[in-house]
């Protein structure tokens, strides 16, 4: 059958086996439901008398799995590339110029890793390493993510046979071969590089818009003795070919996505000369889903393995597939793919909405699928479900109020006139600034292992628990009943605008558009974006003790609130500020008594008082004296003083002194 689906005469074959001349040319093809070829098949029986019986007969037959068109087989000449050959110890490829790297600064990156694959290595064996060696060498020197998935593509080049490359496509990029008048093929590096110069100018198309003659006219080369060409070819490379060239196509030729090559050349001895160092242009990650192992992952390190030397990658990241939930069978969840989509819109079945992130992004806005997306571990499948992303919007919501609430107390805050120095802060302004240290700390650690969804536990933890049930509750006191410019007040607001600002910081490769919306708002704040900022985390210094006396003061919070939550339930008091707590506590809980203070914010009650005593133990009574009206503590000097009969003394005093201020 020729390349139109015609029968053919083919010069392979001895005479006996070759088309009857009454079939030559036929089509097999269908139109209208009927192929000319089939026809004339039964037309030749007939004549024979070698047709018994003829009847339409349905039944099952391949398709193409992405157009669902029939299949068609033929047997045809292909191109290989083999794996198992010994490759020339100089490189598997000409050497190839680099292209010069303009005007490029060095960035503030880690030193470069030696490149994945130094061909100098081991020269003494080279002459008998095979491609398939070096490739499974190369595999070693990549970092991979996860761990296991080494195993996988190792097994994968192992185990895989000569890469077949030829296509017959009707689109596609073109195999630059010719066949003389014996059909052998003409395959030669220059007449390659001269179809590359011009499928630059004139797109892949040139190489079918022109005929042969044409073609061999524009690329012969100059001194050209071999035979002349009877025939073009008509293959198409394999599309991995075209996917897996990356390296050469954007690494090498994208001066901005290369390292300065003074930091690389240094390291990358041992590269053969004239090509552009492994150091230089190698990506720092490729990433893409676990079927790639036997595509994109695999033809990039084989082709740029073959033309560049080395691995295209540094780290691959490989992640797992969006699945439709199967509630009953988690065996049932089923990948959520492109041709399943096709289908639906070609077969015209009942047209489902498909499940893309735009419907997610109309629902609940870009961050909060991206926080979910982040929140999930990419390392399995994904299940996309509106009851996780509604799950995940609630944390949204959390980070946001607590945005919110660091930025709405700090509108009278100016950092560099009222920040308070770390070592006069108050206790539990460096307590909250320890932890975020810890959560900074750790959060660094996930991102730089690819945890995101470590990074979404931490976070998303520290907002609810350290910041919105403890932290921002204990200070509300401070910052709206102290003297606008008192030490307490401004202490906490430094702790705030610290975290305010590190907070966007950290969320500003997730939460992209909430952290720099809520960067705008930062008092003080120069850089104009959140992501043009370098996040500098650094350890909050806590001297010794201090952080156990903590521990201990939430130690004793912990042991207070159920018996304040008692005494709620049993009327004998309402909000917790209507409570006089005493306390009996053991030695053990050493610190305590010296911070009754801070224990007094933390449990967020208007008395308490502590003595020693082998036993702990807590006593809930009536807060004595009256509320006051502006901070709804209860104390006993409320309506000391003449010109306020319903404040305490220390709001008469902030009141007062809040006058002098204006
Ligand atoms: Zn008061």
């Amino acid at each position: 059958m020729d390349d139109d689906g015609r029968f053919a005469y083919s010069n392979e074959l001895p005479v006996e086996q070759q088309m009857p001349r009454e079939l030559v040319g036929k089509s097999i093809l269908e139109k209208h439901g009927k192929s000319d070829a089939n026809e004339a098949v039964l037309q030749l029986l007939r004549e024979r008398k070698a047709l018994a019986h003829q009847e339409d007969y349905l039944h099952s037959y391949p398709h193409c799995w992405r157009s669902k068109m029939p299949v068609i087989f033929r047997a045809m000449d292909q191109w290989f590339i083999e794996i198992d050959h010994v490759p020339s110890p100089a490189g598997l490829a000409p050497a190839m110029a680099a292209p010069k790297v303009v005007g490029q600064e060095s960035e503030s990156r880690p030193p470069d890793p030696p490149p994945a694959f130094p061909l100098s290595s081991g020269a003494e064996s080279a002459g008998v390493i095979k491609f398939r060696d070096l490739a499974l060498a190369a595999i070693e020197g990549v970092h991979w993510i996860p761990e296991w998935v080494k195993n996988r593509i190792g097994a994968a080049v192992k185990s895989r046979p000569d890469w077949c490359i030829s296509r017959q496509r009707s689109w596609g990029v073109p195999i630059p071969a010719f066949y003389d008048a014996q059909t052998h093929p003409i395959l030669d590096a220059r007449i390659v590089r001269n179809a590359a110069d011009l499928i630059e100018k004139h797109g892949s198309n040139a190489w079918f818009e022109k005929s042969c003659r044409e073609l061999w006219t524009e690329l012969k080369p100059e001194d050209w003795a071999g035979p002349e060409p009877a025939a073009k070819s008509n293959d198409t490379l394999d599309v991995w070919i075209d996917s897996g060239s990356s390296s050469r196509a954007v690494l090498m030729r994208r001066p901005e996505l290369q390292r300065a090559a003074s930091v690389s050349l240094a390291e990358s001895t041992g590269q053969p000369a004239g090509r552009m160092p492994a150091a230089q242009w190698q990506a720092d990650m490729y990433l893409e889903g676990s079927d790639q192992h036997r595509g994109w992952f695999q033809s990039s390190l084989l082709i740029s393995l073959a033309g560049n030397g080395a691995a295209p990658y540094r780290t691959v990241l490989t992640h797992g597939f969006m699945v439709k939930p199967g509630k009953e069978d988690p065996s049932k969840k089923a990948k959520i793919s492109k041709s399943e989509e096709d289908k639906k819109g070609q077969q015209g079945v009942a047209y489902e909405k498909p499940q893309t992130a735009e419907s997610y992004i109309k629902l609940y806005g870009a961050d909060v699928v991206r926080l979910w997306v982040a929140s999930q571990d990419f390392r399995n499948d994904i299940i996309v479900s509106e009851e996780r992303i509604n799950k995940v919007a609630e944390t949204y919501r959390v980070i946001r109020n607590a945005l919110r609430y660091q930025l709405s107390n700090l509108y009278d805050f100016d950092p560099a006139r009222h920040s308070v120095p770390d070592e006069k802060l108050t206790g539990l302004d460096r307590w909250i600034l320890g932890a975020f240290a810890r959560l900074e700390a750790e959060v660094i650690q996930a991102y730089d292992a690819f945890e995101f969804h470590v990074v979404y536990q931490k976070l998303s933890q520290f907002a609810a628990v350290e910041l919105s049930a403890t932290y921002h509750d204990v200070v509300k006191d401070r910052l709206y009943t102290d003297p606008a410019n008192s030490h307490r007040r401004r202490s906490t607001q430094t702790a705030l605008h610290r975290i305010v600002t590190a907070l966007c910081q950290m969320l500003a490769p997730v939460l992209s558009f909430t952290a720099d919306e809520a960067w705008e708002f930062i008092a003080g704040q120069t850089v104009e974006s959140a992501h043009i900022t370098t996040w500098s985390a650094g350890a909050f210094p806590w001297p010794a003790g201090e952080e156990t006396a903590w521990q201990n003061l939430f130690t004793v919070r912990d042991l207070v609130l159920p018996e304040l939550e008692k005494a709620r339930q049993g009327k004998l008091i309402g909000k917790s500020l209507e409570a006089k707590v005493a306390l009996r506590l053991p030695s053990a809980l050493a610190g305590v008594g010296e911070r009754q203070g801070d224990l007094r914010e933390l449990l967020n009650v208007s008395q308490l008082t502590i003595t020693s005593g082998e036993a702990v133990s807590v006593t809930i009574a009536h807060a004595d004296g009256r509320k006051c009206e502006r901070c709804w503590h209860w104390e006993t000097d409320v309506g000391s003083h003449p010109g306020h009969p319903t404040l305490c003394g220390r709001c008469v005093a902030a009141v007062q002194e809040n006058l002098n201020t204006k």
